[in-house]
């Protein structure tokens, strides 16, 4: 029953006084140190909830404070008092005491030490009044300015989990949990705080115990499955019994000794992902609406920081995609503001590529605004400046072709497109573009022109002499001087064979090219086909062709078209050896393969060449160079009709000591009959 104050018209001023007290509320005690009696007015005793007018305690070891005081407050009060009795100074503290009914009250106090004349301190007189209401807003507000500051100095989504179990156990919990709930319907336990930090990796093995998942009935699972908050401000035995705990939780429980908790919801964008429990144990503080609320708000403010780790990371994932994207691509993706001819707007964005392809650091861009301008060649700058500035200037994408100079001194074709970048009206304000290396385009080009340079010359050559042929023919015809005619029709005959030949060469050309080489296969020996292409050729170099002994092996494939391989790699041998005496060839079995080698002691492929020597038009010798005639194309064809009957081609080459080529092909069993 509250306290009703009483005062008369004549009331003294002391009765004043105690009116006063009573209507603001403020309780007086007088303790006598040296006795241990304290005195408490009706107002006190109302305060701390307690009936009778007398206590009694010592100062020395304050056990009046510790029993009514809160249990974090009582040790802390204690020790204030010592040391304020120690030091004579005035009694002026704030605590927190838990009542009867187990809730919390903020006090405040003042008064004043009597000390005789020894210094002992006998007596303390003074006031306590109730400042819950203004603790709690304090509270409330400083939770709020730390939760605001500290949930939006991260991104990161665990840390944000762990910033909110810290902020929970400083203002409202002994204990907090997060949960999430995973993939098929788990939910685990993400971040959790205790006031007492041993107590957390206990709590860690119990849920690895006993896990638990979206359909368990327990409150977390209720709280993600509704979305709506749960307050239990007192839990009994009953609501305990009622959960059916299997006697191991029963166990846990009661050694936890919950006694009051909070569930809220955790969203993202709108959806539920797990629940933050908040748990008054060891403090025996029962919650308040007033801890619900700010618990609430913290749920809040935790999804918000949540959303905005999401964005965060989905935007920084992109971007890392974008840069991976960009540096794996094998062009050179750049972005500048400015006017090309001033060359002063730094470079706004360049890929990673430039580095890989000219050596030089990105940040030679960054920190130089004219270093573009400076790895352009001398004799293309003025041109491509001027070239980037008419498309800036105009408006429309454009092409511009020059060459670069990378760090080590190598010459790049290179080929960018670009387009401007316009401002909000549509005025240039820079230009974005690709710049790929086409280096090798340019010198396959190159090769082709050599190439037909070079066919040209080839395809002259025997049309001059059938012509000068025809025409001495001619002349005797008119002479009737015929005796020479079989000489010059033999030579005629061989002209038009190497003319064929080309033609066909040429042929097979187109045909590789446009994937129309057909093959006709049969199954034949080798053996037979390397020794009868040796024979036909023999006559026709002074080389001895000399063919090892080996299996007599067979394959399945187009005997004409191997033929002709066999006959492109003798002859190469035969033109690339014009000192040497021999060529070797061998047919070996080799891991169910059959293996043709053709060696020679010729000039050798120098290394540089050698990855190159079966592309398209290539040579090692330039189309100036006269003294091996040919087209670079033999190679070419030689690869892929092999490669067409699934065998592989290699070589082996020293520069002056020879060159061998080896083909293998998949061996058959020869088919009787
Ligand atoms: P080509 O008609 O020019 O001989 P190929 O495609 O047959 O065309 O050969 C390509 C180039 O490979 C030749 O120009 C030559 O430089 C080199 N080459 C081919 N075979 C040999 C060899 N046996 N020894 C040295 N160089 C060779």
């Amino acid at each position: 029953m509250k306290y009703q104050p009483q005062i008369t018209a004549d009331a003294t001023d002391i009765e004043r006084l105690f009116l006063a007290q009573q209507v603001a509320e403020i309780g007086s005690f007088d303790w006598d140190l040296t006795t241990g009696k304290i005195w408490l007015s009706p107002e006190e005793r109302l305060l701390l909830g307690i009936d009778d007018m007398y206590l009694s305690g010592k100062i020395e070891d304050a056990s009046v404070f510790t029993s009514i005081a809160h249990p974090e407050d009582g040790p802390r009060m204690k020790k204030y008092l010592q040391e304020a009795v120690k030091n004579h100074l005035d009694y002026d503290a704030e605590f927190r005491i838990i009542t009867k009914d187990k809730t919390v009250k903020w006090l405040k106090g003042k008064g004043k030490f009597f000390y005789d004349e020894s210094g002992k301190a006998i007596r303390l007189i003074g006031v306590n009044f109730d400042i819950t209401a203004r603790k709690m807003s304090e509270n409330s507000l400083q939770f709020k300015a730390q939760a605001t500051r500290l949930l939006s100095s991260s991104l990161q989504y665990e840390e944000i989990l762990h910033i909110v179990c810290s902020l929970a156990v400083k203002y409202v919990a002994d204990w907090c949990t997060v949960d999430v709930v995973q993939e098929y319907g788990t939910i685990s336990l993400v971040a959790i705080e205790h006031k007492d930090p041993k107590k957390i990796s206990w709590a860690k093995r119990i849920r690895k115990k006993n896990p638990i998942s979206i359909s368990s009935p327990t409150s977390t699972a209720r709280v993600i499955n509704t979305g709506k908050p749960e307050f239990y401000p007192e839990i009994t035995e009953e609501m305990i019994q009622a959960a059916n705990p299997t006697k191991d939780q029963l166990k846990i429980l009661r050694k936890l000794g919950f006694s009051s908790m909070m569930v809220v919801p955790l969203e993202i964008r709108g959806k539920i992902v797990g629940a933050i429990t908040f748990i008054s144990a060891e403090s025996g503080y029962h919650y308040q609406p007033y801890d619900f609320e700010i618990a609430q708000q913290l749920a809040s403010r935790a999804s918000l920081s949540l959303e905005n780790s999401a964005l965060y990371m989905e935007v920084t994932q992109g971007r890392e995609r974008l840069r991976k994207l960009l540096s794996n691509v094998p062009c050179v993706v750049w972005e500048r503001y400015g006017e090309p001819k001033d060359g002063l707007s730094p470079i706004g964005f360049i890929s990673h590529y430039a580095e890989e392809l000219l050596g030089y650091p990105i940040a030679n861009w960054d920190t130089d605004p004219y270093f573009s301008h400076t790895i352009i060649h001398d004799d293309d700058r003025a041109r491509v400046i001027q070239e980037y500035q008419d498309i800036y200037n105009s408006g429309k994408d454009g092409v511009v072709r020059f060459r670069w100079i990378a760090k080590d001194g190598r010459i790049l074709f290179v080929e960018t497109h670009c387009a401007v970048i316009p401002d909000a009206q549509g005025n240039p304000v820079g230009l974005r573009g690709v710049t790929m290396d086409i280096s090798s385009r340019m010198e396959l080009e190159q090769r082709k022109d050599d190439f037909i340079a070079m066919a040209s010359h080839e395809l002259k050559t025997p049309v001059t002499s059938l012509r000068v042929f025809t025409q001495v023919l001619q002349a005797s015809l008119a002479t009737n001087t015929l005796v020479k005619a079989p000489i010059y029709l033999e030579r005629m005959g061989k002209q038009i064979d190497t003319l064929a030949e080309l033609v066909s060469d040429l042929l097979d050309l187109s045909k590789v090219q446009s994937g129309k080489l057909a093959l006709h296969k049969e199954e034949f020996s080798i053996r037979d086909l390397v020794a009868e292409t040796i024979q036909t050729m023999q006559p026709t170099t002074k080389h001895a062709i000399n063919l090892h002994k080996g299996q007599d092996l067979w394959v399945l494939a187009d005997r004409n078209r191997i033929g002709q391989v066999i006959i492109n790699l003798l002859s190469n041998a035969i033109k690339y050896s014009p000192g040497a005496k021999e060529i070797d060839v061998s047919v070996k079995k080799k891991d169910e393969r059959v293996l043709v080698r053709v060696q020679d002691y010729g000039i050798g492929i120098p290394d540089a060449s050698k990855s190159h020597i079966f592309e398209r038009f290539y040579r090692v010798f330039d189309a100036t160079d006269k003294t091996f005639p040919g087209l670079g194309i033999g190679l070419y064809i030689t690869k892929e009709i092999i490669e067409r009957h699934d065998g592989t081609i290699t070589l082996e080459s020293k520069l002056k000591e020879g060159t061998n080529f080896t083909f293998t092909l998949p061996i058959v069993e020869k088919t009787k009959g």
